[in-house]
């Protein structure tokens, strides 16, 4: 499936992402982000922190809120990326608070998405590194706005009381999770060279960018081998010999459908 169909199957028409840092979620979705966008989904970013814990170089860190801040714009511009907000929470300090969560859900009620992409809360034991602290927070952060307080008038009332009337969110989708946990793997051959532009754009932050590119792209890689159809078996959508394909893995969550009943 590719974002344009998982787009139509869901009913994605606007598409709210959450991530950490700047850069998190072209490393974790960019190419899916670019798929959605070209198919006419309208997608907009958050950045939570100001990622002014990030960087090689010594020196002010202000000037590198900024230039992070400008590098997560160009990037999102790139893909097609509607608007950046940045909720500027201190790098390295990110919880789950009260703060943070009407935050979200203020944003959250503002957009009104169909679905809203994050970083999963759970830790991925495989590589520690994907489950910076921050990123789990911010993943917490989401999920817990998503439910209950999004869909709750008396949740931070001052937000209904400012118009922001109470919604039920119907889809997360989140990356960055446990392997085992990944239920939607989405093909983004096609828009993998465009990850990788967007990714360029967060110099500050790849000391190597030729070793950080072939990286992305062998995940990108591995993952399409690992949850390609072909590997059950089904080897009728074969490609032409040699093409290799590419996927991103997210946890498809549907936090409201036709059988949900409120507080079950
Ligand atoms: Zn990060």
């Amino acid at each position: 499936m590719t974002p344009a169909e998982a787009a139509t199957a869901h009913g994605w028409r606007r598409v709210l992402a959450f991530g950490a840092h700047p850069d998190d979620l072209d490393f974790g979705a960019a190419a899916t982000v670019a798929g959605l966008t070209r198919a006419g989904v309208e997608v907009t970013y958050c950045v939570m922190t100001d990622g002014d814990a990030g960087g090689f170089e010594p020196g002010d860190r202000h000037a590198i809120n900024e230039r992070r801040q400008q590098e997560q714009r160009d990037a999102a511009v790139l893909l097609g990326v509607r608007d950046v907000e940045f909720l500027g929470e201190r790098d390295g300090y990110l919880e789950p608070s009260h703060e943070v969560i009407a935050q979200v859900v203020a944003l959250m009620r503002r957009h009104r998405p169909d679905a809203v992409l994050a970083m999963h809360p759970e830790r991925d034991w495989s590589r520690l590194q994907r489950s910076h602290p921050d990123h789990l927070a911010a993943g917490e952060a989401v999920v817990r706005a998503a439910y209950p307080a999004v869909e709750n008038p008396f949740a931070y009332p001052e937000l209904a009381e400012q118009g922001l009337e109470a919604f039920r969110l119907r889809w997360l989708v989140l990356f960055g999770g446990p392997a085992a946990l990944t239920n939607l793997v989405l093909d983004v051959t096609g828009t993998e060279q465009v990850k990788l532009q967007a990714l360029r754009h967060h110099v500050s932050q790849h000391p190597d960018v030729p070793r950080m590119e072939a990286f992305v792209l062998q995940a990108m890689a591995d993952l399409h081998r690992r949850w390609s159809p072909e590997k059950a078996g089904d080897d009728e959508q074969d490609d032409p010999a040699g093409a290799v394909r590419y996927a991103e893995a997210f946890h498809l969550v549907a936090v409201n459908d036709e059988s949900t009943i409120s507080g079950f």
